[in-house]
C-alpha cells in the first residue's frame, strides 16, 4: 500500500489501495489500442473496449470508433477485439470483410476460450462457470461447441445432466475461487469424471481485497470509476460494508467538499478500467486543495 501526505493547512494523508485501476489484460488493450490508432488513424471496436466514459471519450480523439457489430463496421477497416474476446464467428464476419483484425484478448481471456475448446474436443460436456449474459462467457461457449452448458455463480448446486459421465469444467477469469470449487465438489458428487480448467484470474479479487485492506486504516474511502464498471461497482459495495464511509467518483470534479468533513486519512481505490491518468488528476485536485479544515476543504 503506498502512503503519501499532502502538505495542506491541515495534511490530509492519502493512502492508495494496491493494486489498483488498470489490470494486467485492460493495460495491454488499451496500449495495443493506441498503437493501432496512431498508425491507422481510425480504428473500429466492437462494443465499448473499457467501461469508461472519460477513457472512452479520449481516445475517440484519437481515432476510435465504437461499432454494435460487425455489420456496422467498413470492408477493410482496422477493427479491434476488446480485452475479453469475441467469438470466432465474429472474426469470421470480419475476416469475410476483409477487416484488419487487432487482437486486444487478454491471454488469460484466451487460456478460458482455448482449455473449453480442448475439454469440448475430447468429448467432455463442458460447464463454465460464469455470467451467461457477459460477452466473455458467450465467447468462451462459443469457442467451445458442442455439448456446453453455462452455470451461474449464484446457483451452483446444480447436479450433470443424467447420463453424463464425463465433465469438464472452465470458468470466467472472474469468478471466485470458492465458487468454482463449490461447482467441482457438486459435479463430482454425480459424474465419473470431473476435469477442471481453472481459468479465474486473481486481478479482481486482488482488487477487491485490497480496498478491503484500505477500509482499516483509513478515514473515508474514494472509489474512482466509471458508473457502468461492474467491477467499480463490487469495490464501491465491499468497502460500504466495511462501514467506511465511501464515495464513487467518475472524476474528480465529482468531489463534494462536505464528504471530506473530519477526514484526515482518505483511501484510493479504482476500479480495473480506471486508467492511471484518473487517479493522477485526482491526486492533484486533492493536492491543490489549500486547506481541509473540520468543516471540509477548499480549492485554491
Ligand atoms: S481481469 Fe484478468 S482476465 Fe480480465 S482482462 Fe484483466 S487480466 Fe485479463
Amino acid at each position: 500500500m503506498e502512503r503519501k501526505t499532502l502538505e495542506t493547512e491541515v495534511k490530509i494523508e492519502l493512502k492508495f489501495a494496491e493494486p489498483r485501476g488498470f489490470c494486467f489484460g485492460v493495460r495491454r488493450a488499451i496500449s495495443t489500442l493506441e498503437e493501432s490508432l496512431a498508425r491507422f488513424g481510425r480504428v473500429y471496436a466492437l462494443g465499448s473496449p473499457i467501461h469508461n466514459s472519460q477513457e472512452i471519450n479520449r481516445l475517440r480523439t484519437l481515432g476510435l470508433v465504437v461499432a454494435e457489430s460487425p455489420l456496422d463496421v467498413p470492408s477493410k477497416a482496422a477493427v479491434f477485439i476488446r480485452a475479453h474476446g469475441v467469438s470466432g464467428e465474429v472474426i469470421e464476419q470480419l475476416a469475410a470483410k476483409g477487416s484488419r483484425i487487432i487482437d486486444g484478448t487478454c491471454p488469460f481471456v484466451r487460456k478460458a476460450q482455448e482449455k473449453a475448446a480442448f475439454l469440448s474436443r475430447e468429448g467432455y460436456m463442458v460447464l463454465i462457470l460464469g455470467d451467461k449474459d457477459h460477452p466473455e462467457v458467450q465467447a468462451i461457449r462459443q469457442f467451445a461447441g458442442g455439448s456446453v452448458s453455462v452455470v451461474d455463480p449464484t446457483d451452483v448446486d446444480l447436479p450433470a445432466a443424467p447420463g453424463i459421465s464425463r465433465v469438464g469444467i472452465v470458468s470466467q477469469t472472474t469468478q471466485r475461487r470458492e465458487t468454482l470449487s463449490l461447482l467441482v465438489s457438486n459435479v463430482t458428487r454425480v459424474t465419473d469424471e470431473v476435469r477442471v480448467f481453472n481459468t479465474i484470474c486473481g486481478a479482481t479479487a486482488a482488487r477487491q481485497e485490497s480496498v478491503e485492506r484500505l477500509a482499516g486504516s483509513v478515514d473515508g474511502i474514494i472509489v474512482i470509476g466509471g458508473k457502468n464498471s461492474a467491477n467499480t461497482a463490487k469495490l464501491v459495495e465491499i468497502s460500504e460494508k466495511t462501514g467506511t464511509p465511501t464515495i464513487w467518483i467518475e472524476n474528480d470534479g465529482d468531489l463534494e467538499s462536505g464528504w471530506f468533513r473530519g477526514k484526515r486519512t482518505i483511501g484510493i481505490a479504482a476500479g480495473a478500467s480506471t486508467p492511471d491518468w484518473l487517479v493522477h488528476k485526482l491526486e492533484n485536485r486533492l493536492a491543490s486543495a489549500k486547506s481541509a479544515r473540520e468543516d471540509g476543504w477548499e480549492d485554491d
